[in-house]
């Protein structure tokens, strides 16, 4: 009997409708080759150590990893976001949630927040270091008392001359507790310049460093993403002059919404990776473990649990590359439905997330007490895996969200 080939598929799929170019194929052996010569090697390590050296953005940084959907103006490697795509589904597949998460809040959310918010100067300034991987960037939104109901948050900014004063507490901030510059929200008053008393009208964007008085912040022990760097930020009484404010008075949640699309399809494009990649272990271990004199892999329940696993896994893929075409296409400065740019790319982070901790807890069971046990890479790929569907926007948020946009 010819043996099973039940390895998943990992190069770049759906020739059929050609989404990536040669030149992204390329950029996938080398992200791929990056992704496993300078992270994998020490991810049991630093996943020991809850720590992974900095010095990491500046490698990926040298590579041209972070600047990939950057123009050579502000130091980015462009051409465009399906590069940036490639990138992110690479380095999902390294095995430490932490380091991805880390890599890519510098990039796909500070940067990205400054290249759309930022004026010239400002992009000009902050972005080459952030790309070149020599400073560490964050996005900081969410708050102790505010998380899914952004316009609920209270960090203040106060008029103080031709500057600003700025007052307030932010949590679960990746990159929090080691950023060099991060992205803040807070509100502005009306007598302080704010267009409207509306709560959303009143968010402004501030660019924040880390060595500017005011500023504390400490790292907070997590249950997955042990590597990560994610933390609180304190600030009392910053002051920043008006060049620190990215965008108008105001115009904040306008860039939050706008920045959302790119960080829910990063996110779904990162967990489809990941879940290809925590299979990959399951099926391994399941080909190579024997019961019942036959490797596990050949009982049917679990030949039809992989094949199911598989199916979900290319749905997911699917759902996230239509939200693609859809961003790439409306970056290209084509003609775009935006309801329908939003709606997919919540359906896509709402159908992905779930199913890579779905993904990851078929994994563990066919490990059986092994993936119980920290030895084996899988028990990370499951508690990893369970921030998805609640970072970045929780479930009920993208059901809420993709209701709305179907006028229920
Ligand atoms: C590891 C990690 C990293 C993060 N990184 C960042 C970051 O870099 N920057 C940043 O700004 N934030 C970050 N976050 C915050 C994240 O985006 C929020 O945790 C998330 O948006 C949920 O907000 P919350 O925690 O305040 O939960 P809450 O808003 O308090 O929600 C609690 C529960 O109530 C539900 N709920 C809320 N509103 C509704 C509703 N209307 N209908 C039904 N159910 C509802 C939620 O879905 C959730 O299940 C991070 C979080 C984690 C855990």
């Amino acid at each position: 009997m010819t043996p099973l080939d039940l390895r998943p598929t990992t190069a770049a799929p759906e020739t059929a409708l050609p989404l990536f170019r040669p030149e992204h194929d390329a950029l996938r052996a080398s992200a791929r080759a990056f992704v496993e010569r300078e992270i994998v090697p020490h991810v049991e390590d630093w996943e020991r150590a809850e720590d992974f050296p900095r010095e990491l953005f500046r490698r990926a940084g040298d590579a041209g990893f972070l600047g990939l959907r950057f123009g050579p103006e502000v130091g980015g490697s462009g051409p465009d976001v399906l590069a940036q795509a490639v990138w992110v589904e690479e380095l999902a597949r390294c095995g430490s949630g932490g380091v991805a998460a880390d890599l890519g809040a510098s990039v796909d959310l500070a940067a990205l927040y400054v290249a759309n918010a930022g004026d010239a100067d400002q992009r000009q300034a902050l972005l080459p270091p952030l790309l070149r991987g020599e400073r560490v960037g964050a996005l900081a939104i969410t708050e102790p008392g505010a998380g899914s109901d952004v316009a609920g948050l209270t960090t203040r900014a106060r008029r103080d001359g031709d500057g600003w004063r700025l007052d307030g507490t932010k949590v679960f901030i990746t990159n929090g507790s080691w950023y060099d510059d991060v992205v803040v929200a807070a509100k502005v008053s009306v007598a302080d310049g704010a267009p409207t008393e509306d709560p959303h009208g009143r968010i402004t964007l501030f660019l924040v460093r880390a060595d500017d008085p005011g500023c504390s912040r400490r790292r907070l022990p997590m249950l997955g993403w042990r590597t990560s760097h994610t933390g609180e930020l304190v600030f009392e009484d910053v002051r920043l002059d008006d060049d620190r404010r990215l965008g108008t008075i105001g115009g904040g949640f306008g860039s939050i919404t706008a920045a959302f699309a790119w960080e829910r399809l990063a996110m779904s494009l990162g967990a489809v990776a990941a879940a290809t990649h925590t299979l990959e272990l399951g099926i391994a271990y399941a080909q190579q473990r024997e019961a019942f004199g036959r490797p596990i892999a050949r009982f049917q329940v679990w030949r039809h649990r992989f094949a199911d696993l598989h199916t979900r896994i290319r749905t997911g893929r699917a759902l996230a590359y239509r939200g693609l075409r859809l961003v790439a296409a409306q970056e290209a400065g084509e003609d775009v439905d935006a309801t329908e740019v939003i709606r997919t790319v919540a359906m896509a982070k709402l159908l992905t997330q779930r199913l890579a901790f779905e993904v990851a807890d078929e994994c563990v069971q066919v490990h059986g007490g092994a993936g119980y046990m920290m030895e084996y890479p899988v028990q990370r790929a499951w508690r990893d895996a369970r921030l998805g569907p609640i970072g970045g926007g929780t479930d009920e948020i993208m059901r809420q969200l993709i209701a709305k946009t179907l006028g229920l």
